[in-house]
This record gives structure tokens, sequence and C-alpha cells, in this order.
């Protein structure tokens, strides 16, 4: 059977709890309501067309940029998690455009090199409030992006601000007004930003496994240790014996990526129909997410994790690139903190900006919006400009 069109302009055929241009909190600066298109699609195509977005090619995840074309980016793993989570919006009736836009936007505020490069800034950035990847692309959509005439930033709904915020320090959420409320609260944000999150997580844990299986940093049969991978290791055995290694892979992986949603859809669905939330502001004040695997899913989920934790980011060959993008990051750091005039002129102006408002933790922050900027070739090419006499600057 065929789910009804929907309309997410006026929110009908949505769930009564969906999120719905009427029930938007609105956007920062009041602009005229969008022709031809709802506000969450507005939303989105700003985030499409935002230079942060274009720079997520060029950014990684677990992976170096330039070790391989075909592991996933920044980019391309964005895509993934707004495939995915606009397909549980759908099935549940919840807002796809909202969805859309949270899932394309939600890593806008990441360093070069993944984890490793986050980890590095925040540590820079300790004497000076740390560094939150979640809140910076927060930061790049509420005030970095320098487009538009009116306002700073892309003028985003609260709703797709809120998706973007998956977390935030009580210390920063204090800072944010009624986007940091729930943090302070404990209370929920919307069910699109609650999907959006989890369908991240079956995003990145699922495609981790096929690129580490790629890299040959891990094994098939040393993945066949956890249960949610044995599971459909064995359904593709027995439905295709003798099947090429690549194609057996590919078969696990949609499998993976299929159980995890239909679960995920399957439970969220149970428990909204316990709590029959009447709509957004009582799915916001609930104190536990209603969108939520089943326990036995949750538990083979964590068994995933852990096997990934141990296995592959800690895996020689990724910790290398961690460590050397721990000395790229802090080195950038160390130069342009301690003589900004080393900053091409946009970013001198940020610092001065920055200065006049927060004394030398603005200036930190104005070198930490320039390095989180980056994408990783570039941070390695400044990184040489910047050390290396040889190097033309
Ligand atoms: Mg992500």
């Amino acid at each position: 059977m065929s789910t009804p069109l929907q309309n997410p302009a006026t929110g009908s055929r949505l769930a009564p709890y969906a999120a719905t241009d009427a029930a938007s909190r609105g956007r920062l600066h009041p602009e005229p309501a969008p022709d031809y298109r709802s506000e969450f699609q507005r939303d989105r195509d700003r985030i499409i067309h935002a230079a942060a977005f274009r720079r997520l090619e060029y950014k990684t995840q677990v992976f170096v940029n330039h070790e391989g074309d075909l592991f996933r980016t920044r980019l391309t793993h964005s895509i993934e998690v707004a495939q995915i989570a606009r397909s549980i919006a759908r099935a549940m009736r919840l807002n796809e455009d909202l969805t859309e836009a949270v899932a394309l936007a939600h890593d806008m505020g990441h360093t070069p090199f993944g984890h490793a490069g986050q980890d590095a800034l925040n540590e820079c950035m300790q004497d000076h409030g740390g560094f939150e990847h979640n809140l910076q692309s927060l930061r790049v959509v509420d005030e970095l992006e320098e487009k538009y005439a009116a306002f700073s930033g892309l003028n985003l709904t609260f709703e797709t601000r809120e998706g973007i915020l998956k977390h935030c320090s009580l210390k920063n959420a204090a800072r944010l007004g009624e986007l940091g409320e729930r943090f302070l609260q404990k209370t929920q944000p919307g069910l699109e930003a609650q999907l959006t999150n989890l369908a991240d997580e079956i995003a990145y844990n699922s495609h981790d496994v096929d690129d580490g299986l790629r890299a040959e940093l891990l094994s098939v049969k040393q993945l066949t240790e956890v249960r949610l991978f044995r599971d459909q290791y064995e359904e593709v055995k027995a439905l295709y014996p003798g099947l090429s290694r690549r194609r057996t892979i590919h078969e696990i992986v949609r499998r993976l990526i299929n159980c995890q949603v239909v679960d995920l859809v399957q439970s969220s669905e149970k428990r909204l129909t316990e709590q029959r939330p009447a709509d957004l502001d009582a799915v916001r004040s609930q104190a536990e997410p209603l969108i939520t695997f089943s326990d036995g899913m949750r538990e083979r989920n964590l068994e995933l994790k852990r096997f990934l934790r141990q296995n592959l980011y800690r895996h020689y060959r990724v910790h290398r690139m961690s460590a050397k993008a721990l000395r790229v990051i802090r080195d950038l750091f160390n130069a342009f903190f301690d003589d900004p005039r080393l900053l091409p002129e946009d970013a001198q102006h940020n610092v001065q900006r920055l200065r006049e408002q927060d004394s030398e933790h603005g200036q930190a922050r104005a070198v930490a919006d320039y390095i989180a900027g980056m994408t990783d070739r570039y941070a390695i090419t400044e990184h040489e400009r910047v050390y290396n006499p040889g190097k033309l600057t």
C-alpha cells in the first residue's frame, strides 16, 4: 500500500505531533513566507547553497580525505543520513522537509580530520570556552555564513536549529536562550530532530563497517563476532552461496541499515501509541525520547559500536592519522593565536571584531572558527605555508 502524498506546507496528512509551518516558532529575523516552498524546504535550500555545506565534500569522518576516493566524506555521510532520516519521517508521517534540513546541516560545524580534529581544537580552546562541534554547526548557520544582506548566518527556523543542536554543555545551553532551554530542563526536541539523531547513528555505524572492510582494517570473519552483523551475514550466505566479497558486503550493509530502520519505526510507533502526545509541545515536554530502538536492537547497536571503537577507531593506521591531525590543528591554532597577522585578511577582521567583544577569548574563537572551516587538504596546505620555510605563502 502506498503512503498518501503529504503536503508539508499545510501539515495536512502529517501526524498531529509532527512539526508544521503553522506550529513553527519561526526565524530570528522575520521574513515573508516563501513562494511554492514550505519554510523547512527553504531551510534545506539555504543549507545546500551554504559554503560550509560544500566544504563537507573535503572533510572526513574516519579516514583522511586523500586516502582514497571510495570512502565516505562528511558530504556523502550527510546525504546518507538525509536518505535514512527521510524514509523514517515519511513512514511515521513526520515532516520530511524539516528532517532533510536537519540531516544535511547536522555536521556543518565539523572540523577537518573528523573526531581527531575536533578533539584537538577542543583542547586548544580549553581556556577559552572549549569547542563543541554541534554548537559550531549552529554557529555556522546562525552567524558564520555571510550571504544575506539583512542578517548574518542563514536565518533558519527554530525547528531546524533545534535539530542541529543535538548536544550542548549546560554552561553553553544557559547562553542560548530558548534554544538551550531543553538541555537545562532535560526535555526533548521535536520528533524530526530525535529521528535524525538516530539516523546519523545508523548511517555511520553501517558505513564505517563498509569503509573499514574496504580499507581492510576489518575482516568479515572478525565482524561475525558482532551479532547484528552476523545475523545479516548468515542470511546473505544462505540466500546467495558463493557470492563475491564485494556483493556480499553490500548485501550485508543494506540489511544492516534496513533492519535498524524497521526496528526504529516499529518501536517508536509503539511508544507514540502508548504516550499519545497531542502535539509538538507535548512531544517537547517529555523527559525521555519517543523515537527509540527496541531494547534488543539498542543492545546490538551498542555491541557494534564497541566493536568499531576497539577495532576500527583505535586501529594503528587510523590512530596515525589522528595523531597527525592533532599536530596540524595544534600548530595552526598556536601560530594564529600568537600572531593573528599570519591570518588572511578576512580572518584578521574576524579576530579584531571578536576581540573587541571578548578580548583574548574572542581572539581564540575567531581562530577556532577559521580552523574549523578548513577542509582536510586546506589544513595540510596551510600548515605547510605557515611552518615550512621552503613553501610559498
Ligand atoms: Mg553525523
